[in-house]
């Protein structure tokens, strides 16, 4: 490890949540865009299990293929494989996961949120040992970040306000200076390491 020589130096104290939010953002530029995720109502399949929709669709073919009866008297008479999808697959949108969705087949990372709890598994995760090391990773810390607040205070500043009276509010408050006190030393030394580079 060479020594870092900065110049200017810099003053990393002063490096406010929304710069690092930022940088975080900019990390994660690369990552490849994520799917849709899908799932099956409880009767067709496990509910549980998220699918990419081209794994999806495979898999109505091939149920629909072992026992059409079946299917038929789960969604009725379709004409086409593209109505079977309609009436059997769903979900398409984004929605709250305790960690962060993959395709069950293909093992694609799907779009979603975090649940609170998937937050701090995530941050917990990504904030361990050598930190985020691909853009997938920066893009899932910026997930897991979604409901920090990117405000023009350093950490310290942040963390020196008054929690605020009202009960959301402070908990939003408490939420954000756990997740920031977590976050920002590895954010901070990447982005160092981005200046010695
Ligand atoms: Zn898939």
């Amino acid at each position: 490890m060479g020594s870092l020589i900065l110049s200017p130096p810099r003053d990393w104290s002063a490096v406010t949540l929304r710069e690092m939010r930022r940088h975080v953002g900019r990390r994660s530029a690369e990552a490849p865009d994520s799917s849709a995720c899908h799932w099956f109502g409880a009767d067709f399949h496990d509910a549980g299990e998220n699918f990419c929709r081209t794994c999806a669709e495979k898999l109505v073919d091939q149920k629909f293929a072992a026992d059409p009866a079946r299917f038929v008297y789960l969604y009725g008479d379709c004409d086409t494989d593209e109505e079977r999808y309609d009436a059997a697959i769903d979900g398409g949108w984004s929605t709250e996961h305790d960690s962060p969705p993959y395709c069950v087949t293909c093992s694609e990372p799907l779009d979603g949120t975090l649940t609170d709890t998937g937050v701090d598994d995530e941050i917990d995760a990504l904030t361990d040992g050598a930190g985020p090391q691909t853009p997938h990773d920066w893009a899932m810390l910026d997930v897991a970040m979604i409901n920090t607040r990117g405000e023009d205070m350093t950490l310290a500043e942040y963390v020196a306000q008054p929690a605020p009276k009202d009960p959301l509010s402070a908990k939003i408050h408490a939420t954000t200076v756990d997740i920031w006190q977590r976050v920002a030393p590895v954010v901070i030394a990447d982005m160092r390491k981005g200046d010695a580079r």
